[in-house]
């Protein structure tokens, strides 16, 4: 088919149309006579050439100076008699679009086939005992995995697959996102590049079915809240026999009763008696592995006072060591006291000279100076 139609005509712009104009005009419809959009269509293809050509003219002041005088013949024999250039042979449509919208494409066919397989994700909760020793979890998932029938192919047994026409077999197809152009997965193969003509019966076509897969997860010492642990591989089955994603293990600590955890510091708040307090002595706190960490109290300690274990926390993960285990001592007033326990009490009080608790003592001496000055 010959287009030998007006180049201004062709970009259905007036012949006074600025550079501007020009570009716009000729966007708009190479975008409308891209092959990639009409395939199969032979007139769309030689109009895309023609704008192509009417463009690559009339942008250039002196071609375009040389068409209105002489016309096609003008501009043809200037070409020659100048040495050519610019983009004067026409015969791969994708090299010329690319050799105008250039790196817009951010390069072409780096991913030529079907799309990899889709990465999973799977939320596991475990115990604050199984982050500190490392375990070994079965997990069942439901995934797609390769057919075994057509071995991921999607075509039936005994067929094959033919080109894809929308593609061309690129598997990606261009189109206008805002001013930019982008290259999309081609919708009529999925990015494979390939269509079937007969479908294997087990998977439709699509290459893979839902399997249901038993993995086993190892969770090394250390994890936290929001760790991840990558099995690769694992995850959703390519279209097609393409590359597998992977399936992500995200990890969430169940509360433990006991310990809070920040980091590897293991942290928990131990009550004790007044008489422990004011008489010192020891607290035995377990360990999640199970050893004995025996916690002098020193005589006189007071609420609020954090003792640290060191090397008794969490293990560092992927490194060496632990954490602490840090014990917030908390004295509690008894609450439940017998007749004797008040009457030895009472005594107690008898003896007190204030100097027991210099804290006391000072902060209600400023009170008493306070009062003094305010009644003066
Ligand atoms: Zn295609
Ligand atoms: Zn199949």
């Amino acid at each position: 088919m010959s287009l030998d139609i007006d180049y201004y005509e062709l970009l259905e712009v007036e012949r006074t149309a600025d550079d501007k104009v020009l570009k716009a005009a000729y966007r708009k419809l190479a975008m409308q006579h891209h092959p990639d959009k009409n395939p199969g269509c032979g007139d769309s293809e030689a109009r895309f050439k023609a704008i192509n050509e009417a463009y690559d003219c009339l942008k250039d002041p002196q071609k375009r100076a040389l068409y209105d005088r002489f016309g096609k013949e003008g501009v043809r024999g200037a070409s020659n008699g100048f040495g050519g250039g610019g983009n004067a042979d026409f015969g791969d449509i994708g090299d010329i679009f690319e050799s105008i919208f250039g790196s817009a494409f951010g390069g072409r066919q780096q991913q030529r086939g079907p799309a990899r397989g889709a990465d999973l994700r799977y939320d596991m909760e475990i115990r604050l005992e199984d982050a500190f020793t490392g375990c070994s979890r079965e997990i069942q998932v439901d995934v797609a995995a390769r057919c075994d029938a057509c071995e991921g192919s999607g075509a039936k047994p005994g067929t094959t697959t033919h080109r894809c026409g929308t593609c061309g077999g690129h598997g990606k197809v261009r189109a206008q996102q805002g001013f930019f152009m982008v290259e999309r997965t081609c919708p009529a193969c999925q990015g494979a590049g390939e269509v079937i003509a007969d479908p294997c019966g087990t998977c439709h076509g699509e290459g893979r079915v839902d399997r249901r897969k038993t993995l086993t997860v190892t969770i090394p010492p250390g994890v936290d809240e929001g760790t991840r642990i990558r099995l690769s591989g694992e995850g959703e089955s390519g279209a097609r026999g393409a590359a597998p994603g992977d399936l992500y293990i995200f990890l969430h600590m169940a509360r433990h009763r006991v310990f809070e955890r920040e980091g590897t510091t293991l942290f928990t708040r131990a009550p004790i008696s007044f008489t422990t307090a004011a008489l010192g002595g020891e607290i035995s706190i377990p360990g999640l592995d199970g050893t004995r960490h025996d916690i002098r109290i020193p005589a006189g300690i007071q609420s609020g006072k954090q003792l640290r274990q060191r090397g008794a926390g969490m293990p560092v993960l992927n490194g060496r060591g632990h954490g602490d285990l840090v014990v917030q001592i908390d004295v509690e007033t008894p609450t439940k006291l017998s007749a004797r326990q008040k009457e030895l009490l009472a005594e107690f009080r008898e003896t007190e000279t204030g100097e027991e608790c210099p804290a006391s003592q000072g902060f209600f001496g400023r009170i008493k100076d306070m009062w003094d000055d305010l009644t003066d």
